[in-house]
């Protein structure tokens, strides 16, 4: 069958096999994130030249060089953030809007900016349309958080950022956990920051790759809007 031929039922499929064989299968054991990967259709936060290619075991092209992050590491992430459905989220770096909707699925609130305003319109309309109603598209300058709704249970940034940008600490509750990867544009490692009052206590779960995080915290933008 030609690619461009799946169905909806093709693609449910493809999702099953991805849980079992990507995640689970890797360690992966939160029922709650299982489940919303199973759940989330992830080829519809991809352009239509790649949809074929929504659940293979890669990053893939969302426009203006951003991309969606590779299953396992969306799931990771997730895990990472321990969330339950009383959690405020806040996340980093919208790009497709689907990391936003396996994090919509789990907890309670989700707060959700990007840079690029055309990625921001077209992850709301997406979001509103998948009937996602506790998702916030915001578009801005995420390395600055976003201070109006802080304090926020967990943080989690979706591009690589050169440090853990002050903000960010500063808009955790207290036992909140941030999820970034910290490095430079060619390897980074996934960092865990947890609150304990005023300290902040962290560890390296994971090498990543990412598209940098860009502004006033994070890298310089290079020629680009
Ligand atoms: N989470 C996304 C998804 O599920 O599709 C993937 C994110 S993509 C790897 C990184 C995104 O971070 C890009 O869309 C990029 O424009 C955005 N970004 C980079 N710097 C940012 C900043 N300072 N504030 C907000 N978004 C930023």
């Amino acid at each position: 069958m030609a690619p461009t031929e799946l169905d909806e039922r093709d693609f449910a499929n493809l999702r099953r096999h991805m849980v079992e064989s990507q995640l689970r299968r890797r360690g992966i054991g939160d029922a709650r994130v299982l489940q919303a990967m199973e759940k989330v259709p992830r080829h519809r936060f991809v352009g239509e030249t790649v949809r074929w290619a929504a659940y293979d075991d890669e990053p893939l092209p969302i426009g203006l060089g951003q991309t969606i992050s590779q299953p396992y590491v969306v799931a990771r992430m997730t895990e990472l953030l321990e969330l339950n459905r009383e959690t405020r989220v806040l996340e980093v770096g919208t790009g497709s809007g689907y990391q936003a909707a396996i994090l919509a699925e789990i907890a309670a609130e989700v707060w959700t900016i990007e840079r690029h305003q055309v990625l921001a319109e077209r992850a709301r309309e997406l979001l509103a349309a998948l009937g996602y109603t506790n998702v916030h598209v915001v578009r801005g300058d995420g390395t600055l958080g976003l201070p109006e709704h802080a304090p926020y249970d967990a943080i989690i940034v979706t591009a690589a950022a050169p440090q853990v940008p002050a903000p960010l600490r500063e808009q955790l509750a207290e036992g909140g956990r941030l999820v970034i990867p910290v490095g430079d544009e060619f390897s980074q490692l996934l960092r865990v920051v947890v609150r304990r009052g005023d300290v902040f206590p962290e560890r390296d779960v994971l090498g990543v790759r990412f598209v940098p995080l860009v502004g006033e915290q994070g890298y310089p933008p290079r020629g680009e809007t």
